[in-house]
């Protein structure tokens, strides 16, 4: 089966172009503004993963409207997953009137906590000065909601689109994905799929094609317990690690920050290798608040810390963890009575699409259309949900494309501004149109 006609030149598939789908867009300001504020006000704060069936409903109820169908599916025994919070996830699909290709819109319905310094209700979406304000609007309700209006658009102005489109909203991309894209990438929901967009808040003329590597470590240091008054009796593990700090600074992070990468990422200060120590801790546990008395005299036996590393695409985890042993074994090559556990806890690769990836052109032709220019290619310095895609789903034409400003993400006071919805919906509908229509499938 072959998909001869393209859009504007009219022959074969019902669309009626690029003017209809505006008109259409435009039509839904209203729409775009109420949805937004419908899914903020639904609180899905991760961890610990709250009220994710009622959103995925919604967003069921809403897509099935738009002659989707919806399947809501949990990731049960996935990390996080209890039958107290439940991770459920729903994927959406419309079908055209001949096959094509599959272009696949992921949004993550998790949002973080909701932390301090608020002036606005951070579940009340308020929409104030042309913006909507609440916890999730910029990451990433209003990203999420303006592929849902984005598609229904396109939907309108071409009935008869060939290929398939789908919507998925998926949890716990805050705590890793595990519940969420990865599980539906196990599930093998991605093999037929030929295009994702992940409407994440990189801003609305920005492609990002990818982040950099995570690699989780903990450092254990161990010690000899004694009395306090003799601490010569025992082995203080805290000292321990303070040698290790002190390596860190004198030597790793030097090296790293002369590591430099040619991926694109934004912004610009982790254009290098980073690592920050995410926690320490080191002998008696902290107190419960309650407890009115004093510390008892022992010297620490353990100390852990554990560090985050980013990585490069010029680099492999076997370097980022080869550099720590380095750091590790030449403290215990001087340091009398140092020793150590070295744990991965987590490790992701780095992952950069490329720019001739159809997804990418598509997007990058859209954006030369609503903004008249070309446009900027970004890397972003966290992992998102493309790692899933990328590694256990095994599709690389990938990308993050939404509205909003990442610098806002997880801020107090976050908000979307509507125009930046309107616009990067455009782009989104306008891709959509470019990809499902101008495009030959294979034959199979
Ligand atoms: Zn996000």
């Amino acid at each position: 089966m072959r998909i001869l006609a393209k859009y504007g030149h009219g022959m074969k598939i019902d669309c009626l172009g690029a003017d209809a789908l505006s008109d259409r867009l435009e039509a839904k300001r209203d729409d775009l503004v109420s949805l937004t504020q419908e899914l903020v006000r639904i609180p899905t704060v991760n961890p610990p993963g709250q009220n994710y069936r009622d959103i995925c409903e919604f967003l069921a109820r809403r897509l099935e409207r738009s002659g989707f169908t919806a399947t809501i599916e949990r990731a049960e025994g996935a990390p996080g997953d209890s039958d107290r919070h439940p991770r459920w996830n729903v994927v959406a699909r419309r079908e055209g009137a001949s096959p094509g290709q599959c272009v696949h819109f992921n949004s993550h319905i998790d949002v973080v906590e909701v932390g301090r310094g608020w002036t606005f209700d951070p579940f009340g979406a308020e929409l104030a000065d042309g913006k909507i304000f609440g916890r999730g609007s910029c990451d990433m309700k209003g990203g999420l909601a303006a592929s849902i209006i984005a598609v229904e658009a396109f939907v309108e102005a071409c009935p008869g689109h060939p290929g398939m489109i789908e919507i998925s909203g998926t949890a716990d991309e805050e705590t890793g994905g595990y519940g969420g894209v990865a599980h539906l990438a196990e599930q093998g929901r991605f093999a037929h799929v030929d295009h994702v967009i992940i409407p994440e808040p990189l801003q609305k003329d920005r492609i990002c094609l990818g982040h950099r590597g995570v690699w989780w470590g903990e450092i254990e240091t161990h010690g000899q317990i004694a009395h306090g008054s003799m601490p010569f009796l025992g082995d203080c593990a805290v000292r321990h690690m303070g040698a290790v700090l002190r390596e860190m600074e004198d030597k790793l992070y030097p090296a790293l920050a002369l590591k430099r990468t040619d991926m694109p990422v934004v912004p610009a200060g982790a254009r290098q290798s980073t690592m920050n120590i995410n926690s320490l801790h080191g002998g008696q546990a902290e107190p419960p608040e309650d407890f009115t008395g004093w510390p008892s005299a022992c010297v620490p036996d353990n100390a852990r810390m554990i560090v985050d590393r980013r990585y490069l695409i010029e680099e492999s985890r076997d370097e980022v963890v080869r550099e720590i042993e380095d750091v590790l074994n030449g403290i215990a090559r001087e340091r009398p009575n140092f020793s150590y556990d070295l744990r991965e806890l987590w490790s992701v690769a780095p992952t950069m699409t490329e720019r001739d990836a159809p997804v990418v052109k598509g997007v990058a032709k859209a954006i030369r259309d609503v903004f008249g220019r070309d446009p900027d290619y970004v890397v972003s310095p966290g992992t998102y949900d493309q790692k899933h895609i990328d590694r256990i789903g095994k599709l690389d034409n990938c990308i993050a494309y939404g509205p909003g400003l990442l610098e806002l993400a997880h801020k107090p006071d976050e908000y979307v501004v509507v125009q930046d919805m309107m616009d990067s919906a455009k782009v989104m509908g306008l891709c959509l149109m470019d990809l499902l229509t101008s495009q030959q499938k294979a034959p199979e």
